[in-house]
């Protein structure tokens, strides 16, 4: 649990990914307090983390708005959730960036160049830095990818929603195909299967813990508020599901 107990010393302006250049102005509502401190990225920047419901609840959702930091846009979803109020009998545990150095830099891959959703492990290193999608030296070569594969381990959620862009697509990545059917029909988005990446997040717990049910979004490459707001309440319907399973 040490990963997750340290209390944050950054103000919200400070926790902010990105800063300027995600739009926080968007974000409604704005930051939460509560905050946790996850760690901290290559760069020195906060990685935040956010209970939202009863820490006891037996069942967990685990909620990552930004992998890559070109795709900012399930950041502010994400914020949203966490001033929300969760379904009986569930937590959600929401990181609103796992990739705050991408963000600040606008790029896909972290500070170092390494494509974080292959830095998982059962990774493939073959590629050189450089690459789209080098994947680093090594299985959780990245603080990143470490901070995250040690925090879902530990919380070994019911359910886990990472959001991507800009593919507009639900990729079911493990556990109850229902539950990524229903998000994507509430959504209107298509829910398909897509090929298993050797280092993601998702193969990683898909193979770790086969019963957690794994939704990768790939939000479009434009999200109203509207949407952002539809994408809310499916991760709350998500969530009772689960809770109530
Ligand atoms: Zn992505």
């Amino acid at each position: 649990m040490a990963a997750v107990v340290e209390t944050s010393r950054a103000g919200p302006a400070e926790a902010a990914p990105g800063g300027a250049g995600i739009g926080l102005r968007e974000v409604t509502p704005p930051w939460a307090p509560g905050a946790d401190l996850l760690g901290h990225s290559h760069q020195g920047r906060p990685i935040s983390l956010y209970r939202v419901g009863n820490p006891r609840a037996t069942r967990t959702v685990v909620v990552v708005g930004s992998l890559h930091g070109s795709e900012p846009a399930g950041i502010p979803i994400a914020l949203g959730l966490t001033a929300m109020t969760a379904p009986p009998g569930v937590r959600l545990v929401v990181v609103p960036t796992a990739n705050p150095d991408g963000d600040a830099l606008r790029r896909r891959q972290n500070a170092r160049g390494v494509d974080l959703n292959r830095n998982f492990p059962g990774g493939v290193h073959r590629s050189t830095p450089g690459d789209t999608y080098y994947p680093g030296p090594r299985d959780l070569s990245e603080v990143e990818s470490r901070l995250m594969a040690g925090l879902l381990a530990e919380l070994r959620p019911a359910a886990l929603v990472v959001y991507h862009q800009a593919m507009n697509l639900v990729d079911h990545c493990g556990g109850d195909p229902a539950l990524t059917r229903r998000y994507a029909a509430e959504t209107g988005m298509r829910a398909v299967r897509l090929p298993r990446y050797p280092g993601s997040m998702a193969t990683w717990l898909h193979g770790a813990q086969p019963a957690c049910t794994i939704l990768t979004v790939e939000l479009p490459a434009r999200v109203s508020a509207t949407v952002r707001s539809r994408h809310r309440t499916a991760v709350l319907r998500l969530a009772a599901r689960v809770g109530a399973a």
